[in-house]
């Protein structure tokens, strides 16, 4: 079993979950909240996702980015609109005037 990703919260957690299972890949969420006795969150953890299969981790490492929408490192430069020059590609507006990427 290896540790995957380390949740936001419960609802993010189950919905990876979720998603993985979609693609026969078998995860446990733990590290989840404890309620306390009178039923408020006495020790808020954030839950994290195992992969229960070492062979499966590869794969859902790729779906977790891909999911979470994490920036991709081939990301290219482009090119503005309006004024035509070239922009890196961190910038989501141009350095030049200002064109917000489209
Ligand atoms: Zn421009």
């Amino acid at each position: 079993m290896q540790k995957l990703y380390e949740c936001r919260d419960r609802l993010q957690a189950q919905m990876l979950h979720d998603a993985l299972a979609a693609h026969h890949i078998r995860t446990v969420i733990l590290g989840d909240y404890l309620s306390g006795a009178a039923g408020e969150l006495s020790a808020i953890q954030f839950p994290v996702l195992w992969v229960v299969e070492d062979g499966d981790y590869p794969l859902a490492r790729q779906l977790i980015d891909r999911y979470l929408g994490e920036p991709q490192p081939d990301r290219l430069p482009w090119r503005c609109g309006r004024c035509g020059e070239m922009v890196e590609a961190t910038f989501d507006i141009c350095w030049n005037c200002s064109t917000p990427r489209d």
